[in-house]
């Protein structure tokens, strides 16, 4: 429904939850993964809420209104569990979460995803437009181990 995946997308989330390692997405990002959805540490970086998560469902379904319930209620459990992780192993001071769909609504990857963030007073999140840049990998994975070890 509202689709706009290309025919043939190589969908980076399927390759990643198929153990394909890229630039972008490793096996070493991945922070929980459950029966049916997925936590990585996001490869883009706002610079003053680093380490910000992706959960996915383990199936390809491109939006939210195509997303089937109980894949949305496994993101959601998944969600609850990095957010709850992500307080105490980064000691930030609140967390928030995002979902986009359709190009009108900033999404990028065709592959459903709910971001969270770790948040911080002032940290000014919903008035920044565009990260700056991909974290390096080991940044990245200094994140997922710290959030890693509270999630085991
Ligand atoms: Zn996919």
């Amino acid at each position: 429904m509202f689709n706009h995946e290309p025919p043939g997308y190589p969908c980076p989330f399927c390759r990643l939850l198929a153990g394909e390692e890229t630039v972008l997405n490793g096996v070493r990002d991945v922070v929980l993964r459950t029966e049916l959805a997925t936590a990585l540490i996001a490869p883009r970086w706002w610079p003053a809420n680093e380490g910000h998560v992706l959960v996915i469902p383990n199936a390809h379904h491109e939006n939210l209104y195509d997303l089937p319930a109980r894949y949305g209620y496994a993101v959601h459990d998944v969600i609850q569990q990095v957010a709850c992780a992500m307080r105490t192993a980064y000691g930030c001071a609140g967390t928030s979460t995002r979902q986009h769909n359709e190009p009108a609504g900033d999404q990028e990857v065709w592959h459903f995803h709910t971001h969270v963030f770790p948040r911080y007073p002032g940290d000014n999140l919903y008035r920044t437009t565009v990260c700056t840049d991909f974290a390096p990998i080991a940044v990245r994975h200094a994140y997922a181990d710290k959030l890693r070890s509270r999630l085991s």
